[in-house]
This record gives C-alpha cells, sequence and structure tokens, in this order.
C-alpha cells in the first residue's frame, strides 16, 4: 500500500471519479458495497463494506468521463415536432428541443411533447433568458435547453451598427466565445470550471448537446453543398427517410431509406429501398445520411413528398 496522502473529492472531481465513470473505464470494476472513493497519488482509492480496498489509475478514468460528457446522441435525440432542428433564439442563442415526439411510438401524446409543439414558435417571443429556461427546464417540464454553441452574447451588450469601427479598436468582442448550454451538467461544469481545470488539463465545460448541435449544423452544410452541386440547383440524385420510433422500451426505432436519380418529384416507380434487406435504426442514422451526401445524395423527409406516402404505410 502507498504511504501517499489520501484525500477527499473535491467538487470537480465528485463529477468525475463516479461508480459509473470508474465502471466505463474498467470493465471489471465492480461498483457493489462500496462505502466511499477518495484520491491517492495517480490513483482512485476505492473503500469496500468489509474493509478491503482498491485502487484504480484516475488516468483512465479522466478519459472516460471526457467521452461521456462527448459523446454523439442518436439524430432523432433533439429533433422537435415535424423534425424541427435548433431554432434560432436572441443572444446568439438556439432552442435545442429534446425528441419528445421520436423517442417512442406514442412519444408524441406526452405532456412535454404537446408543450413542444405549443411552445415551438413562441419561444422566439421570450426575450428573458431566466423566463425562457424556466419554461424549457423546470420542476414541471423538460422540453430542451437553451444552447450556444458559438458563445452567448449578452444581452446588455447589443451589436451596434455605427460603431463597428469603434468595436474592433476596444478589442473587446460583445460575444463570449466559450459555448454555452443552460443543461445541468454543462451548468455543474462551469460552475467549478477551476477544480476542473485543475483535474483534466485544457479542460473546457462541454456537454452531449454542443456535440450534437455540432454534428447537425455539420449536417446542414453537407447537404447545401450536395444540393449545390447540381447545376440547375434541383439535384437528380434524392434521398428520402422516414422514422418509426420504438414501440417499446428495449426495442429500437425502424429507420427506412429510398433513394432515386430523378429528383425529388419523381414518382414511386422510379424509386428504390436503400438496402431492402438491412434493417436500420436510429442509431445508423447521421452515418447513412453522410454516407448518402458523400456519393452526392440530398435528404428529404419522406413525408414531404406525397407521391411516397403509399409506400411507407406498407412498410
Ligand atoms: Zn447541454
Amino acid at each position: 500500500m502507498s504511504n501517499q496522502q489520501v484525500t477527499e473529492l473535491d467538487s470537480a472531481q465528485k463529477f468525475i471519479y463516479t461508480r459509473t465513470n470508474i465502471r466505463r473505464a474498467f470493465n471489471d470494476f465492480d461498483d457493489t458495497d462500496i462505502s466511499d472513493i477518495y484520491l491517492q497519488g495517480e490513483d482512485c482509492l476505492i473503500l469496500r463494506r468489509d474493509g478491503s480496498q482498491q485502487t484504480y489509475n484516475r488516468e483512465p478514468i479522466k478519459v472516460a468521463y471526457t467521452s461521456y460528457t462527448h459523446r454523439l446522441k442518436d439524430f432523432f435525440s433533439y429533433l422537435g415536432p415535424n423534425y424541427r432542428g435548433p431554432s434560432v433564439w436572441h443572444n446568439n442563442a438556439y432552442i435545442l428541443f429534446k425528441g419528445w415526439h421520436h423517442s417512442h411510438a406514442l412519444g408524441h401524446l406526452t405532456s412535454n411533447a404537446k408543450l413542444q409543439a405549443h411552445w415551438a414558435d413562441k419561444f422566439i417571443h421570450v426575450s428573458d433568458a431566466t423566463k425562457l429556461k424556466a419554461i424549457l427546464q423546470s420542476d414541471q417540464t423538460d422540453l430542451g435547453h437553451l444552447v450556444a454553441p458559438d458563445g452567448l452574447r449578452f444581452a446588455n451588450r447589443p451589436i451596434d451598427l455605427e460603431s463597428d469601427m469603434e468595436e474592433e479598436n476596444t478589442g473587446v468582442s460583445p460575444v463570449a466565445a466559450e459555448p454555452y448550454c443552460s443543461c445541468g451538467s454543462f451548468q455543474r461544469q462551469l460552475l467549478n470550471v477551476s477544480e476542473f481545470q485543475q483535474e483534466i488539463q485544457g479542460f473546457k465545460p462541454w456537454c452531449i448537446h454542443l456535440t450534437w448541435f455540432h454534428k447537425y449544423r455539420e449536417l446542414l452544410c453537407k447537404r447545401t453543398e450536395a444540393r449545390n452541386a447540381s447545376p440547375s440547383g434541383t439535384p437528380n440524385k434524392c434521398v428520402a427517410w422516414w422514422y418509426a420510433p420504438p414501440s417499446d422500451a428495449t426495442s429500437d426505432g425502424r429507420f427506412v431509406l429510398l433513394h432515386t436519380k430523378h429528383g425529388a418529384q419523381a414518382p414511386l416507380t422510379h424509386w428504390r429501398t436503400y438496402k431492402p434487406k438491412e434493417v436500420f435504426t436510429q442509431n445508423n442514422a447521421w452515418d447513412l445520411f453522410f454516407n448518402m451526401m458523400e456519393a452526392g445524395y440530398v435528404p428529404f423527409p419522406g413525408r414531404s413528398l406525397p407521391q411516397l406516402q403509399s409506400v411507407v404505410k406498407k412498410q
């Protein structure tokens, strides 16, 4: 046993050296019957109820924590009603909807989904951030988050078009360059940022919502590129997609794609199911979209193409 000093976890370390993160880092870690977790030198010291102790190196646990907070959730995780993506709000920020409508076959009937549909176009009229957050995330609601991937613009520093030159001179930007999210995980990191930075080199607060937002933005850029690549501006290579959310907690959703080389308005006879023998789920959606766009296909939600409706009802 090492004679290095044993220390208690500080406010940031409490979020990093958790049972779940230790298990993520070490497959063989037994997370039952733990009485306490301490630090000792380069290790995490686990005290068990039977009096036994074990040590686990801190480094892989930090890596596990970081990759968990940066993980990419599936494409449908943060789409609102009618596959709505992040909606522009004020202060350089966006409303990111939680995917209630797509989490379950009956998800659109949940109170959160109904509230989202009610509020989706009205959030822009709530200009106070505190009020907005109370509507988005409270004890009663869990509609989504306020996210600013390029940094929040402070409400008290509106952009003044006439003082552009002065702004350059003072070198003060009206926009905070650091990304922002209103979710609990991000706010905890922000609150304890100096402790996190002491523990993890180069630490910056981050969350799954920012990762998803970046991926979604990349998808929109790629889609525009694929669209602009056709000389007429109307692409011939098109892919139409449908998604049926899972019917119970243990199954996956079904993701179906049809493709054509004759334009989005082509009749049903000109469309083919993409890999009809394979079953795709929400977990395949990002990769399929990017692969298709790489091949020059422009994706469209299938429900926007009336001539294709009959084929989906059969599946
Ligand atoms: Zn977040």
